[in-house]
């Protein structure tokens, strides 16, 4: 995934003044940086939930961006975890994880389930599956969204806070869900507060303030050591 001279504003308001930067497949980076930073803006420029202002967004050679690409087909390849859950209430555990699967790639009922049921042996809520989302914890139903966002097999899954709407004993388990999807290779990009995920985990460490990256780099430097003044400030209010 490559963003070039990615601008956006929202009327008068200059939210991202000019964001490049790669993920490479199978890599992990975290975006860090103060609330108003434009960092969730900047993920959902990413999948053009949000229309940049200016700038490419492009998807091992495909560009989002272009007027041309049929958007609906290019978003299916990314996965999206947001902070609150945005499970159907309405649906059990599993009709949540078969029912795009079904309607946008045209599975079969049986297909879907198979798939459906494996994800959710990955995250560790295979019991729940005939639940509704509101009989589960907050953090099982944050690992049901991402088994939901999974079943599509994407190849690049973005996060936005997915942990910062948890009771602080649920988060641990999402993090370790996070933690194992990394290892096996999937291609991810987080917005996070959790520094020791981001020290951990991430290949690579965005810290962006006031719309633009200030650095970026391994997180032994950007966390560990970093350069710039503004980055030492966040870091010394979070850590
Ligand atoms: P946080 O850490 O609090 O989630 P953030 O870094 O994700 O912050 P954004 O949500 O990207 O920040 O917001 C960046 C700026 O853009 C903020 O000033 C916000 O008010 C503004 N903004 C975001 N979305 C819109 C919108 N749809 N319309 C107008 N302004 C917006
Ligand atoms: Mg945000």
């Amino acid at each position: 995934m490559r963003v070039e001279g990615l601008h956006k504003s929202f009327g008068e308001l200059e939210v991202l003044k000019g964001i490049d930067f790669t993920v490479r497949p199978g890599e992990v980076v975290c975006v860090i940086g103060p609330s108003g930073s434009g960092k969730s803006t900047l993920l959902r420029c990413v999948n053009l939930l949000e229309e940049p202002t200016a700038g490419t967004v492009a998807l091992s050679g495909t560009e989002l961006t272009d007027p041309d690409v049929d958007i609906d087909r290019v978003r299916r390849r990314i996965g999206m975890v947001f902070q609150s859950f945005n499970l159907f209430p309405h649906l059990s555990v599993l009709d949540n994880l078969t029912i795009a699967q079904r309607r946008v790639l045209g599975r079969t009922k049986d297909e879907a389930r198979r798939i459906g049921r494996a994800n959710l042996r990955r995250v560790g809520v295979s019991e729940k599956e005939s639940a509704y989302p509101a009989q589960l914890s907050g953090g099982q139903q944050q690992r049901v969204a991402i088994a939901r966002a999974l079943s599509m097999e994407p190849e690049l899954m973005l996060f936005d806070e997915p942990t910062s709407a948890l009771d602080p004993e649920l988060v641990g388990d999402v993090l370790a869900v996070m933690r194992r999807l990394a290892d096996e290779g999937m291609t991810m990009m987080v917005v996070t507060h959790e520094m020791s995920f981001a020290r951990e985990v991430a290949d690579r460490v965005v810290f962006m303030d006031g719309g633009v990256i200030v650095e970026e780099g391994p997180p032994t430097r950007v966390i560990g050591d970093p350069q710039h003044q503004r980055t030492r400030t966040f870091l010394s209010r979070v850590l």
